[in-house]
């Protein structure tokens, strides 16, 4: 397993309309993954489009995508050892009401169509959100120093 997994994690409008993102970002930063790359935007019923692919053509897709479009996003990716399976977990279940106390969901939400951020569900779809989401040059390279404090 290396360390160099990354993972998209998105605090979705409701996150950033509650005044969220911080929080948020901390939970990934105190676990110890390393933040490569952040933005906020807008984005397009395109981009969501392309991101939720898998959930296109579904019933609560045009509400959900609606809600989507609704406010900024925090965009991120982060990168550290099982970062996409481990940011799940930070996470927390899809439906607020199913995600234990201590996740994000589980201390944030209540609702599964405002359960304030998402995350990719495997290092595939890791990939392929990062590259829609980001540029190249917008990942940037850099020396995490307490990595030696992080990992064995
Ligand atoms: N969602 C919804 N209604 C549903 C199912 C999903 O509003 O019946 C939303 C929910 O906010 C979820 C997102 O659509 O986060 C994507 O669904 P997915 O099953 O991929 O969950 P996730 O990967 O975000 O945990
Ligand atoms: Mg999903």
């Amino acid at each position: 397993m290396t360390n160099t997994e990354r993972t998209f994690i998105a605090i979705k409008p409701d996150g950033v309309q509650r005044g969220l993102v911080t929080k948020i970002l901390n939970r990934f930063e105190q676990r110890g993954y390393k933040l490569v790359a952040i933005k906020m935007l807008n984005a397009s019923q395109e981009l969501l489009d392309q991101h939720y692919a898998e959930h296109v053509g579904k019933p609560f897709y045009p509400k959900m995508s609606a809600f989507m479009r609704s406010g900024p996003i925090v965009a991120t990716v982060w990168e550290g050892k099982d970062a996409v399976q481990q940011g799940r977990k930070l996470l927390g279940a899809t439906n607020p009401a199913d995600s234990l106390p201590g996740t994000i969901r589980g201390d944030f939400g209540i609702d599964l169509g405002r359960n304030v951020c998402h995350g990719s569900d495997s290092v595939e779809s890791a990939n392929r959100e990062i590259k829609l989401w980001f540029k190249a040059e917008e990942l940037v390279t850099y020396e995490q120093f307490q990595a030696k404090w992080i990992y064995e």
